[in-house]
């Protein structure tokens, strides 16, 4: 009824890449509910997230003025009451505010070298403010230390596929399915990461299609199922390189498109007779005869779709995982076609968007290098600037180590919460507490902001103009239902007058000149300009004005040299820490349908906390009735970097060896248990595998 409401707004979810479109009503200048729109990504549907969790934008919790912290502040520390910082804190005009903040980098930055200051951006804010972000660092302090949360969900998915077939996004939608007739899940839980992802998998099976789920917890689909491998954590390489010998040992593979389109086939095949089902099966877990018939299922299919989630991309072999997912389709030529494709499964709304634009220590916009002489030429002509580093940058959990060892002094955060989200997190705020001078813009004080020494209010999503791009490549328009409140301020426009007060010369006064500099040297965005996304959804890449873009990329080749894709064999590499008589279970880590990453928003939506209150663990219920421990009863996990106390909750999905803990909770916060050791190649931590001692607390 439009008399509920006084305006309704067009925008995009803030929480999982699905990227579903909603409508905001408003009325008295809150949000009052929310709607699903008929967005090519959701058709109308929403999760209870997307529908229930706007509140959080009115908390009283909202950061609404600058604040400076006290000199007489305590000590820094986990330490400050969100809902009393003026302990901590005191107030400040903007002009002060910003003025600190800038004068305290200069400062550092004069004195010690760039190098000192270094930068996490957002995969919650737009596609313009990571481009604003990245460009803040390496213009004005000349190097690339600068990374985001990408870093920590598929940085390892992103570097197998950079490597091996020449692009880092998704080769096709997930809404692909519903031309798929087979279609593999691997290493995720979309019923509760990506619920509106999920319902377009759950439909796929009930028109017949095949659906392998792979998990080495029991995931919600697997009643949708036709085969679920619960296989041992960690051993996805044993499993899928058997898999894939079966395939060449019963001549299963597409030689027609091998030829055609990829390049190193020999020495994948000559790399897979090791790894027959029979040797890998007690590695596994799971039978011979099983993964024969996986390998027969997925390589007889006319079309079949592979998906992944952050179980297969958190390990130290997380780029090896991925490595053997692209040989996969490779080798059955399933790929480039209506109802074929790679998909890694997107967590934040724009974290594709943000890694495209560049929020990302190796690449520039477009995942192009920063080691390219002429690449970074392009950049500086187009910012009327001198050249800036050409190595390489530090990662996030890089800089922590560079906090550590005293290089980095200074820090500018933005809409991140590493306090939380870090490996081994009691280490990473340690190196806050560190900072000579640390810069955290948010919409709460977080976690992280308990470190800083200056804070400024920005906007949540629901607040600001931009440009998003979801797990499709499907770049949509975000609007401004309400405004931010009190002096809380859009996270672009604070950027801006922040680069101001560090020397640069910068004049953006919206969001559409930001896009339209992007676009210059992202050849992704050609054909895709503001106008265009004022009134439509445009899926990169779009070959013409009028191209609503391609759901379906690499049909004739590959962005690679010859236009070949690259078969990478993976050997088995162990998890880096194994259980053993101190530490004998195994932990591992993820996220629940009702809250989202560390908690800062869906903690303080009303429903989603009244649903899900509490931390918990998941353990199954023999380990619990083992351990003499009834559900709802408290438990104690400790591994080598820390311990916690956390409600049990029984659950036959996990297997008896291991428990399964969100990170949502700041109480019983996950990452002070988890391992810091990272893949060699995408530098994500292991948070998927932690050897943990589970006792009565
Ligand atoms: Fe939001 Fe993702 Fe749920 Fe869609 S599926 S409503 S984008 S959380």
């Amino acid at each position: 009824d439009s008399a509920d409401f006084d305006s309704e707004t067009q925008s995009i979810c803030p929480f999982c890449g699905v990227g579903c479109q909603v409508s905001l009503k408003v009325k008295d200048g809150r949000v009052k509910y929310v709607e699903g729109l008929n967005g090519p990504a959701n058709e109308g549907r929403l999760c209870v997230k997307g529908r229930f969790g706007f509140d959080y934008i009115h908390h009283p919790h909202r950061l609404t003025r600058p604040l400076i912290r006290r000199e007489d502040a305590p000590p820094k520390g986990l330490n400050v009451d969100p809902g009393n910082v003026s302990t901590h804190f005191r107030e400040a005009t903007w002009d002060e505010a910003l003025d600190f903040a800038a004068h305290g980098m200069t400062r550092l930055a004069q004195a010690h070298g760039g190098k000192t200051v270094a930068g996490f951006g957002s995969a919650k804010c737009t596609n313009e403010e990571a481009y604003l972000f990245q460009k803040l660092i390496r213009e004005g302090f000349g190097h690339n230390n600068v990374d985001h949360c990408t870093r920590l969900c598929h940085a390892s998915s992103v570097s197998a596929l950079i490597e091996n077939v020449g692009s880092g996004a998704v080769t096709a939608t997930f809404n692909e399915i519903e031309n798929a007739d087979v279609a593999i899940v691997i290493g995720a839980n979309p019923v509760e990461n990506h619920p509106v992802a999920a319902t377009y998998f759950k439909q796929f099976t009930k028109r017949g299609g095949k659906l392998i789920v792979m998990d080495p917890r029991g995931v919600g689909l697997r009643r949708f199922a036709s085969h679920m491998l619960q296989f041992r954590p960690g051993a996805d390489v044993s499993m899928l390189n058997a898999i894939m010998a079966t395939i060449v040992e019963e001549n299963l593979y597409d030689q027609q498109y091998i030829e055609a389109f990829t390049e190193n086939w020999e020495a994948e095949k000559a790399h897979l007779a090791d790894f027959s089902p029979e040797k890998m099966a007690p590695i596994c877990g799971i039978e011979a005869e099983v993964l024969r018939d996986v390998a027969r299922t997925f390589a007889g299919a006319r079309s079949a779709m592979i998906f992944w989630g952050m179980g297969v991309s958190q390990h130290v072999h997380g780029t090896d995982n991925s490595r053997c997912l692209i040989s996969l389709a490779l080798m059955t030529g399933q790929i480039g076609r209506p109802g074929t494709g790679l998909h890694p499964l997107r967590g934040q709304n724009n974290v594709q968007g943000a890694s495209d634009a560049g929020l990302i220590p190796m690449f520039l916009p477009d995942y192009q290098s920063v080691s390219d002489d002429n690449v970074r030429k392009a950049f500086t002509d187009v910012w009327g600037s001198g050249d800036f580093s050409n190595e390489k940058g530090l990662t996030v959990t890089e800089i922590v180590d560079d906090i550590h060892a005293g290089n980095t002094r200074a820090m500018y955060i933005q809409g991140e919460n590493p306090a939380m989200s870090d490996p081994d997190v009691d280490h990473a705020r340690e190196a806050f507490a560190r900072l000579e001078h640390l810069v955290v813009q948010d919409i709460f004080l977080t976690e992280t902001a308990n470190f800083a020494d200056v804070i400024l209010p920005a906007s949540a999503l629901y607040e600001k103009s931009g440009t998003v791009s979801n797990t499709n490549r499907q770049v949509q328009m975000v609007r401004p239902a309400v405004a931010p409140p009190g002096d809380a301020r859009q996270d672009w426009a604070v950027t801006v007058d922040l680069a101001r007060r560090i020397g640069l010369n910068w004049t953006y006064t919206h969001p559409r000149e930001i896009f339209a500099e992007m676009a210059l040297n992202m050849k992704s965005l050609d054909n895709i300009t503001w106008e265009r996304l004022e009134v439509e959804t445009v899926t990169y890449p779009s070959l013409s004005p009028t191209d609503p873009g391609q759901a379906v990329v690499f049909g004739d080749g590959f962005p690679r040299s010859r236009g070949r894709a690259r078969f990478t064999p993976a050997s088995i590499i162990a998890p880096n820490e194994a259980p053993d008589a101190d530490y004998p279970m195994i932990l591992t880590t993820g996220r629940q349908l009702e809250h989202w990453h560390t908690g800062s928003m869906t903690r303080r939506s009303a429903v989603l906390d009244a649903v899900e209150p509490e931390a918990n663990a998941s353990l199954h219920p023999a380990t619990l009735r083992d351990l003499g421990v009834e559900p709802g009863a408290m438990l104690r996990l400790t591994t080598r970097r820390g311990s916690i106390e956390i409600m049990a909750r029984a659950d036959r999905a996990v297997s008896p060896d291991m428990v399964f803990v969100p990170f949502a909770y700041v109480e019983a916060a996950a990452n002070i248990l988890t391992n810091p050791a990272v893949d060699p190649y995408g530098k994500i931590p292991e948070f998927k595998f932690a050897a943990v001692k589970v006792e009565p607390a």
